[in-house]
């Protein structure tokens, strides 16, 4: 089968809930961020059991995959020390986070490998 989905904004303070738009559009598959973008570490919403239930039980009795995508700010191919293990730490707790919430899987977005560099490195 193939999965087909997008980010979708998962803005729970607002009151926005990405299962509403992902249905919508006939998605089986997308990606949240489970706090802010330029933030390094998720909200504690996944914490709550009730929530993280409900999200459990919308992927399994929906057949949907949700992907946690990391903020954008955690860079883990920086050079940088500080930088680096920011971003192992944000990485750790938002595996737990996905773990919490069952979700399949964590994005993360390389970054750069140098301080400065205007120019992404790909792997
Ligand atoms: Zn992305």
């Amino acid at each position: 089968m193939i999965r087909v989905g997008a980010h979708l904004n998962n803005s729970v303070s607002a009151g926005q809930d990405p299962r509403q738009e992902a249905e919508a559009w006939g998605m089986n598959c997308f990606q949240i961020m489970c706090g802010s973008s330029m933030k390094p570490y998720p909200s504690t919403h996944y914490k709550d059991s009730a929530y993280a239930t409900a999200w459990q039980n919308y992927m399994r009795d929906n057949d949907v995959w949700v992907v946690n995508h990391m903020p954008y700010i955690a860079n883990i191919g920086s050079t940088e020390t500080s930088k680096w293990e920011m971003a192992v730490n944000s990485l750790i707790h938002h595996r737990r986070c996905s773990h919490a919430l069952g979700l399949s899987a964590v994005l993360i977005h390389a970054g750069c490998t140098a301080s400065g560099a205007s120019t992404p490195v790909s792997a």
